[in-house]
């Protein structure tokens, strides 16, 4: 019994501090577009991650491509993460000990720490010309071999440096790749191993207008940061064993490494753009609610105990922080399932009713998108009549915008233009009998509406034409006595008595 005890209070200690060390990551986007799910998912995983151990979660800029450079794009990326719930500690705008956090801004660092690697003879200048390295790449095509560099200046005598040097001839800053087979555990993938030297020349470190590549800048700025745990897409898992050479190469101890899976169709396909891999913006713009769009992530992605299902509740970010556990991520490709992510979103819009103050805003929310939608229009959206609607719809509808389709009009336009016939004195005694109506439901309103009409002797029919029109001016739509439960009793009584002559 005890040593059961004793267990679970270990299993838990180690589960909250699976790592000793202040945990630090990055997330660290190029600004060469906008957010996708994809790039959401790293962040989130890293905010989580970062979180769930007490550490810091750092975002930095990697826009050392100039050339793929998009305008506007790190605003964007900033404000969609923020409006995912995604807050950086350190990072650009934000100060940190770090920084800065742009790496454009970084350049002179980078130049500092290839000297570095220069003086102790790890990199070396290549004064190879792009037509060269042209007529390499086409030779071993026409070969079938994978192309790679040659790496010729790494033999160039030191005078033959000098004089290139001398005549201005433009240079960049190879890395000395070493034959060997790098191997480390990967915290998602376990075991990795390969030989860089294989299928690569030596890579280029530094380019000839003075920035860096990628790979240079990424394991400088890592270290410098103090990244204790890098999580990354696992596209650049190839690139690892490259970087513990460079780690090598300075004396540094490498982070540890973690890469995420990549998200697939539900059928195992690729995603494209025009599918799943929207911008995060297009979910915003389409109804989608951070709280749906973080759940439905971390749902299709895993890292948790709980799996997500028909009636469970949202986690909030909070709670999705608590309870994530790397060593839970599975490596196997993420399936997304388009289903659950309406599922989230209507769990969302849930959640909010349930709560007070979120409540109020949702309700506010949706009265701006019905005035916006009916602008010229007579309205009903008194608080308490969308509130309503609210809770009806939660079952029905996964985006609070659906309830502005033609479909739903009726909701919120008062009737104008009444052309069908209408008996006052038939529907005076009509609103008596609804007036007592208790519960006012689908269900009962149709017994009752059956009963007045065998009772005051009007065919059905005829019945539901009148009332539909009182209540909707409109010839179709969904039953009458659905449509009256969604107006309410006293929405509905207003209507009828509105129409009396
Ligand atoms: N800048 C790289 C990207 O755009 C970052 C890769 C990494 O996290 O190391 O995905």
């Amino acid at each position: 019994m005890w040593s059961n005890i004793q267990k679970l209070i270990l299993n838990s200690v180690r589960k909250r501090r699976y790592f000793s060390s202040k945990v630090r990551v990055r997330f660290a986007p190029s600004p060469t577009g906008y957010l996708h799910l994809g790039g959401l998912r790293t962040a989130l995983y890293n905010y989580l991650f970062a979180k769930s151990q007490h550490g810091m979660f750092v975002l930095r800029i990697e826009d050392t491509d100039q050339s793929r450079k998009v305008e506007g794009a790190v605003d964007a990326l900033i404000n969609d993460l923020s409006w995912s719930g995604i807050e950086y500690d350190e990072g650009p705008i934000k100060s940190g000990n770090h920084g800065p956090y742009v790496q454009s801004e970084r350049l002179h660092i980078y130049q500092e720490y290839i000297t570095k690697l220069l003086d102790n003879g790890s990199a070396y200048k290549c004064f190879c010309t792009e037509r060269r390295l042209n007529i390499l790449k086409r030779d071993s095509m026409k070969r079938q071999q994978v192309p790679k560099y040659d790496n010729r200046c790494r033999t160039l005598t030191d005078d033959a440096v000098k004089e290139k040097i001398i005549s201005g001839t433009p240079y960049c800053i190879r890395f000395k790749l070493t034959s060997d087979c790098q191997s480390f555990e990967d915290l998602i993938f376990g075991g990795i191993a390969y030989d860089v030297s294989l299928n690569e020349g030596d890579p280029v470190l530094m380019k000839s207008d003075g920035f860096p590549t990628y790979h240079f800048a990424n394991v400088v700025d890592d270290h410098l940061m103090r990244i204790t745990h890098v999580l990354r897409g696992v596209e650049w898992q190839i690139s690892t064993t490259k970087h513990l050479l460079l780690y090598r190469a300075f004396g540094w101890s490498p982070p540890q490494f973690g890469h995420l899976p990549l998200i697939v169709n539900a059928d195992g396909t690729k995603l494209s753009k025009r599918q799943n891999d929207v911008r995060v913006e297009d979910y915003r713009n389409k109804g989608i609610f951070p709280l749906g769009l973080v759940n439905y992530i971390t749902s299709s992605g895993g890292g948790f105990d709980h799996v997500m299902g028909e009636g469970v509740r949202l986690k909030t970010i909070e709670e999705l922080a608590e309870e994530f556990q790397i060593q839970k991520v599975s490596p196997h490709p993420t399936r997304l399932n388009p289903d659950l992510l309406e599922e989230c979103n209507r769990l969302e819009i849930k959640r909010q009713l349930s709560d007070d103050n979120l409540s109020l805003h949702l309700v506010g929310k949706l009265q701006r998108i019905i005035t916006e939608k009916y602008a010229d229009k007579n309205l009903n959206i008194s608080d308490e009549h969308v509130r309503n609607v609210l809770l009806w719809a939660t079952s029905r509808i996964s985006r609070i915008e659906d309830l502005v389709s033609s479909k739903f009009g009726f909701l919120w336009i008062l009737p104008s233009n009444i052309d069908a016939e209408v008996n006052s004195s038939l529907l005076k005694k009509l609103i008596d009998d609804i007036e007592c109506l208790e519960p006012f439901e689908e269900k009962s309103i149709m017994e009752r509406l059956r009963e007045f009409s065998s009772k005051n002797d009007i065919k059905f029919p005829r019945l539901m034409k009148m009332l539909r029109a009182v209540l909707s001016g409109l010839d179709e739509g969904p039953r009458v006595a659905e449509m009256m439960h969604l107006l309410g009793k006293s929405q509905s009584l207003q209507r009828i008595q509105a129409a009396l002559k």
